[in-house]
Parts: C-alpha cells; sequence; structure tokens
C-alpha cells in the first residue's frame, strides 16, 4: 500500500523513544528522505527543514518507537495449536502460504524485522525471495533456510540433517551457497516426536565445526538450546546466539546452574529465551481476559492457576539468569509459528520480560536496539538516528512506562513507507 510519491515525509508524534534508553521526548519530528530518517527533533525544529514538497504524517499524541525485531520465528508454520507432525503434513506450497499470511500479522504488529529459524527445503530462501521482488508485503527478512540437525532430531523434516565435524561443515557450505543470512543448528532434543529436550544433540567438536564454518562466510550461528549440557557446548564452542536457554535436565527438569550462567556472562553470547514459548502464554492471556470478564469455567479456572504455576518455574530460572548481568544481552523472540503462537505477539514477551524485572523501556531497547545489534544490522536499524532507515512503530499510550501499549499499534512505517 504505497502512500507517498513524495521522496520527503516528516512523521510527527506527540513522543518519540528513539530506542537509545532515555525518557521519551515530547513535540518530536522525523524527517525522512527516500527510506533514511534525515534529521530527528522538536517539531518546529524540524519544520524549518522540511523541504515544501515534503507529506506531513501527523501521528497526534502517539508514542513513535523504532521497528521492533523478533529474533525466533518459523514462517512456515501456523501456530494453530496443530502438533508438529500434523503442520508438516501440509505441502511445501501450502508453507509458504502460511508464511505470507504470519509475515502480514507480524508486520502489522509493528515488527519491522525478523530472523526465519529453520522451515522445511527452500521455504525459508522462496519466502525471502517473493518479499524482495515485492510479491509479498512482509517484515526484512534474515533467513537460516533449514536447521541444522542430527539423524532423528529437532527439526529434522525440514532436511537439512548432518552428522560429525565434515557434515556439518559441509551443511554450512550448502545454506550458505543457497543463501543463508546465518546459521541455525539444533544442539538439543526439542518438541519433535523422538526427540528428547533435556539431552545434548551435538558435541562441542561438532558445535565448533558449525561456528568456525559459519565464522569464515561472515554468517553468525544461533544455537537450538534447551538442555542444559547443550548451553554448556555452545559457549565452549563459540556459538553466537543461544535459544530457549532454559537450563533443563534430562529428566525433564528445570534446574538453574550459576557456574553456566557465569559462562555466558563471560562469553558475551547472546540469548533468546522465548519465553512465551514455554509459557504456553497465549492460553494464558486468553483465559486471562475470561476470568477478568466474569465468564471463565471452572476447569479453565484450575488450567490457569496450574499454566501460571508452571510459568513461575521458568520465569524463575530467567530472573535467575538475570543476576549475572545478563540483561544486555537479552534479545526478545516468539518463536512464533510453533504450537498456540500465532504471529503477531512480540508484545507477549516484551510483558513477560516485564516480569523477569526488566522496565518497560528496558524491553524496548531489547527488542529493538540490542537486537539489532545481535543480528548484525545494527548500522541499518535499531534506533531513530539520522543515517537509519526509517522503520517506524506508533503505538497509542507510551510503551515506556506501559508495557500493554506494545499491544496498542496505530501505524507502522517500513523504509519510510505507511504500511500498516
Ligand atoms: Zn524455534
Amino acid at each position: 500500500m504505497p502512500n507517498s510519491i513524495s521522496t520527503h515525509v516528516v512523521i510527527q508524534a506527540g513522543r518519540l523513544a528513539d530506542g537509545l534508553g532515555g525518557a521519551p521526548k515530547t513535540d518530536q519530528a522525523i524527517l525522512v528522505t527516500a527510506d533514511r530518517i534525515t534529521a530527528v527533533g522538536p517539531k518546529e525544529e524540524i519544520q524549518k527543514q522540511t523541504p515544501p514538497d515534503a507529506e506531513i504524517i501527523d501521528l497526534g499524541s502517539a508514542c513513535v518507537t523504532p521497528g521492533l525485531i523478533d529474533g525466533h520465528t518459523h514462517l512456515s508454520l501456523a501456530g494453530d495449536g496443530r502438533n508438529y507432525a500434523e503442520m508438516f503434513a501440509d505441502t511445501d506450497e501450502m508453507m509458504v502460504l502460511t508464511g505470507a499470511m504470519n509475515m502480514q500479522r507480524h508486520l502489522a504488529a509493528g515488527i519491522t524485522t525478523l530472523r526465519e529459524h529453520g522451515a522445511r527445503n527452500k521455504i525459508g530462501f522462496t519466502l525471502k525471495e517473493g518479499l524482495s521482488r515485492g510479491y509479498i508485503p512482509g517484515p526484512r527478512m534474515l533467513v537460516s533456510g533449514r536447521p541444522i540437525t542430527c539423524t532423528g532430531g529437532h527439526f529434522h523434516m525440514c532436511n537439512e540433517v548432518a552428522d560429525g565435524e565434515e557434515e556439518i561443515r559441509r551443511s554450512v557450505r550448502r545454506l550458505v551457497h543457497e543463501g543463508a543470512d546465518y546459521i541455525k543448528i539444533m544442539a538439543s532434543g526439542g518438541g519433535t516426536e523422538g526427540t528428547i529436550p533435556g539431552l545434548p544433540s551435538y558435541t562441542t567438536a561438532e558445535l565448533h565445526a558449525a561456528a568456525h564454518e559459519a565464522h569464515q562466510f561472515h554468517r553468525t550461528t544461533a544455537a537450538h538450546c534447551r538442555a542444559k549440557e547443550s548451553m554448556e557446548r555452545a559457549v565452549q564452542a563459540g556459538i553466537d546466539l543461544m535459544e530457549h536457554a532454559e537450563f533443563l535436565d534430562p529428566d525433564d527438569q528445570l534446574r538453574f546452574d550459576p557456574k553456566i550462567a557465569e559462562m555466558m556472562a563471560e562469553s558475551g553470547i547472546w540469548i533468546s529465551p522465548t519465553l512465551q514459548a514455554w509459557t504456553r502464554y497465549p492460553r494464558i492471556v486468553e483465559l486471562t481476559a475470561k476470568r477478568d470478564t466474569g465468564t471463565i469455567l471452572p476447569e479453565e479456572e484450575v488450567e490457569l492457576t496450574q499454566l501460571e504455576e508452571k510459568a513461575e518455574m521458568r520465569l524463575d530460572v530467567m530472573r535467575r539468569t538475570l543476576d549475572y548481568c545478563l540483561q544486555e544481552r537479552i534479545v526478545p523472540g516468539t518463536d512464533s509459528g510453533v504450537n498456540n503462537l500465532a504471529f503477531g505477539h512480540l508484545d507477549y514477551d516484551l510483558q513477560l520480560l516485564v516480569r523477569v524485572g526488566f522496565t518497560p523501556a528496558e524491553a524496548l531497547v531489547a527488542a529493538t536496539r540490542i537486537s539489532a545489534e545481535a543480528i548484525g544490522l545494527d548500522d541499518e536499524i535499531g534506533t531513530v538516528e539520522p543515517g537509519k532507515i526509517a522503520d517506524l512503530v506508533a503505538f497509542a499510550g507510551d510503551p515506556t512506562t506501559d508495557v500493554k501499549a506494545f499491544s496498542r499499534v496505530v501505524a507502522v512505517f517500513q523504509a519510510g513507507r505507511r504500511v500498516a
């Protein structure tokens, strides 16, 4: 929906939270030339430098922030409650259509950049190509293509199975050749039938082979690490970003380990805790809304209590992890697509970060400036500053003081163009 043929756009807003972390500034304007931000400041000051042909967009009292970044998505999966076997029974063609739907949902929710964390065959690459040709709207996208996994391992149905260092190096080369922007590897079991989430699936040497080969091609690595032992190995192997970080033991219990948290802090590894995924948070939100409106059934009341108790166990592990000065390394990610995790809800992860001790303002910085740095795009996006691409979101209310405001998107801009 291009709404502008002018090369200059001025976006005015009651508040601006620029992603750098200070308190939001009031009565601000952003001058955009072509796709980049060229000036930011008080409305009257920007007015003086505004070219006469500029289009003016006044967002009233809304709060403008950098576009949000979701570090962890599975575009080919619908997040409609089906299990992996049922979702992967879909054809590749149906999965591409699912991806097109999901991209639009995320964009409308203010998520202007995402990482596609693993799909079958060529689906991830196809979606990125469709986006770059302008066939389908969607967030700016980095793709991993297919996740590397061991024989019978988590997501083996995506068809990038590799065992041993040699095969892993070959997989990295193949993925880079096909267009992977980064490498995703499954370092432990997961929700895929036949795998054990609490057990590691690769040796340290195998993970190191993946990281070493990826780095040769200037690609970063993200490792799926639910098992505690896989977390330790990922750090030792030089993996760049750790997904989930649950401290899960083989008996399926979460047991925080300060030694591993200390290793994580020392190594500087990025961490994407995917909190809404583990806590089944969309269901908690649904049931809480029913409770608040007095329409909850007795059995649902019981279910909500159980879900909340279980969620607390995960959130407690997260709080203890954050005690190790790891807040600046946290990259919010939704894991959208799997289980009941529908697209369009990074707001849920930001709510959960606030529950583990972030302020809403810190949650915003995590989902913008810090995430941009973690995925290697901090020269281009993540803050509202001159020189950056004009990916912006506007919210009703002030998300730096009220985390619920992240759910009230009023406008989305991509490279200076209003898209929602
Ligand atoms: Zn995932």
